[in-house]
């Protein structure tokens, strides 16, 4: 069984790594995540979007093309990054969102 299996709805835990249980350190945490993983879907659609735009308005030939590609990936990472920052924020101050499997403490 691997991890996405495992937690179903943390697909984007390489960009938001799951929390940790406050009570008991566990990490097998059940979260909804909807301000995060919207935070940094979002964030990832607008920064490749953003980043590729940016990058090919200032190349024009084709040898250039994968600096504009490379540009998408690197503004899609940091903005999904700032996405997931503010949808962590959401998630953590707003919805509280967490329950620990291990020792159903909610946070
Ligand atoms: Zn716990």
């Amino acid at each position: 069984m691997n991890e996405l299996t495992q937690y179903p709805g943390n697909e984007y835990s390489i960009l938001c790594p799951r929390p940790t249980c406050q009570s008991c350190g566990s990490q097998n945490i059940h979260t909804r995540n909807y301000g995060r993983r919207s935070g940094a879907a979002l964030g990832a659609a607008l920064g490749g979007i953003a980043g590729y735009t940016q990058a090919a308005e200032e190349v024009s030939d084709l040898s250039t093309v994968s600096v504009a590609i490379l540009a998408a990936f690197t503004g899609a990472l940091t903005a999904g990054l700032a996405g997931c920052a503010l949808g962590k924020f959401v998630d953590d101050k707003i919805l509280e969102n967490y329950q620990c499997r291990d020792c159903n403490h909610s946070f």
